[in-house]
């Protein structure tokens, strides 16, 4: 027992110790966070929602397909609302592309989220990067988006195994990385991921200790 608070207060001064000098987003920004899954969010993006509420910065997450490859894209819909009411955040699941093994068209993503950027008037979109964290082809979808007039686009960096599962200690490395990055506590992320309780199989428990992605986001300039 003793062992588990010494190893959450290390974590702890390790996010006080390398926490980022200045935010990625100003006070002024709007941001569309872009994703491909529900559960996406609090898998992957977390740090980022919990970032920009902390800092009343308005921000949606749009999802674009509802995850029905295995046949249970309304009940994966329904979560995704829960979830998104956990993180007291605004988003909506569109289900406009399939979730699967498909690259989907790039016109059409870009054209949709054009229209979505316009209708939020966003100033700054947030998406996967070109490897997409998992290596999903949907995430890697979403970092073809293409430009949009002044609107600047953040894709969240993809690191290697062992840096995706080492929690807070990655903060070491993102922190010399040069890459702008978010530090944000994971619990709000926790209670989030248990929303989404069709996709709660035993490595997700696994995930949730050991992602570095449930308390630091580190974003490219380019996918
Ligand atoms: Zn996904």
């Amino acid at each position: 027992m003793i062992g588990i608070w010494i190893v959450l207060l290390a974590m702890v001064i390790m996010a006080i110790v390398f926490r980022p000098k200045e935010s990625p987003f100003k006070l002024t920004d709007r941001v569309l966070i872009i994703t491909a899954h529900p559960d996406d969010e609090c898998m992957f993006f977390g740090p980022t929602i919990l970032h920009l509420k902390m800092r009343n910065i308005p921000v949606k997450i749009i999802c674009l397909s509802s995850g029905n490859y295995d046949g249970l894209g309304q009940t994966r819909k329904k979560e995704f609302v829960k979830a998104i009411e956990a993180y007291g955040a605004e988003g909506e699941c569109v289900a406009e592309f399939d979730d699967g093994p498909e690259r989907w068209n790039r016109d059409d993503v870009s054209e949709f989220v054009k229209t979505q950027v316009a209708y939020y008037k966003a100033s700054v979109l947030v998406t996967f990067d070109s490897y997409g964290v998992s290596g999903h082809v949907n995430h890697q979808s979403c970092s073809e988006i293409k430009k949009i007039d002044k609107v600047r686009v953040l894709y969240l960096e993809s690191v290697y195994l062992l840096r995706k599962f080492s929690a807070t200690c990655d903060l070491v490395l993102t922190s010399t990385s040069g890459l702008q990055y978010v530090v944000a506590g994971s619990w709000p992320s926790v209670k989030a991921m248990f929303c989404h309780r069709s996709q709660l199989v035993w490595y997700r428990l696994l995930y949730i200790a050991m992602s570095r992605y449930m308390t630091i986001n580190s974003y490219r300039t380019r996918a």
